[in-house]
């Protein structure tokens, strides 16, 4: 992690190494020039940047045998050295990819891991809920479509017909069984009226996890427990 994240703005190169630094253009030197950096002894692969360009310290640390790989490794390198002027009042500078300043910082580096990983919707919600885990897993199976609803025991052919039910007027979805059934609109009425939540009620939507994270959204923080361990506890009684 640090190793990709780490680059070096080169002045005097009196905390930078030679070897292991990211510090050239071309990346790390051990992995631009690996064959010749197996060669090289032990103490010469931790040689600062400094240290190394003087005289030419660095080609005197090569101890291993000069085979044509290592010679045209040993060349690349020569070459890339050749071009290198240090500013020996200038000290070294480490930059931090992943943060604006350049300084290193634990948040950041969280952050980092994460970047490009998707949100499942509602997976923190329904985490905290409160509610038995029997009854969670349940409705973590709803958010994403994979409850045995008639609708998909017909569809695997382990059924003839697919209708709800609870009102037979419909395919048994799980967004029609807890979002659009009459029978569940009822129980939704006679639940939520006595909180004064009834503006939260489903009204022809579609998908359970949009409209559980978009209602919850609408209430204050202090009934939010209360709205998902009802909403919970209501779809696995239904
Ligand atoms: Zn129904």
């Amino acid at each position: 992690m640090c190793a990709a994240s780490m680059t070096v703005t080169v002045g005097g190169g009196a905390s930078t190494r030679l070897w292991t630094d990211n510090w050239a253009s071309v990346g790390p030197l051990h992995q631009f020039a690996t064959t010749l950096f197996a060669a090289v002894s032990r103490a010469g692969r931790k040689r600062l940047l400094r240290d190394a360009l003087h005289n030419n310290h660095w080609a005197r640390d090569i101890t291993g045998a000069p085979t044509t790989q290592v010679l045209c490794d040993y060349l690349r390198v020569w070459e890339l050295l050749r071009s290198i002027t240090l500013q020996p009042l200038q000290p070294d500078r480490f930059v931090w990819r992943w943060s604006s300043s350049g300084r290193y910082s634990v948040s950041s580096t969280y952050r980092a891991f994460f970047a490009g990983s998707t949100r499942l919707l509602g997976a923190k919600e329904l985490w905290r809920a409160k509610a038995p885990p029997r009854v969670k897993l349940f409705f973590w199976l709803a958010l994403h479509q994979r409850l045995w609803t008639s609708e998909r025991r017909k569809r695997h052919g382990l059924k003839d017909e697919d209708a709800c039910a609870l009102c037979d007027q419909a395919a048994e979805t799980g967004s029609h069984l807890f979002l659009r059934c009459v029978f569940s609109g009822l129980v939704w009425l006679a639940l939520l009226g006595p909180l004064q939540l009834l503006p939260l009620m489903p009204v022809g939507d579609d998908d359970l996890g949009e409209w559980w994270i978009q209602q919850r959204g609408r209430i204050d923080q202090a009934s939010k427990p209360l709205f998902d361990s009802l909403l919970l506890l209501i779809a696995w009684t239904v």
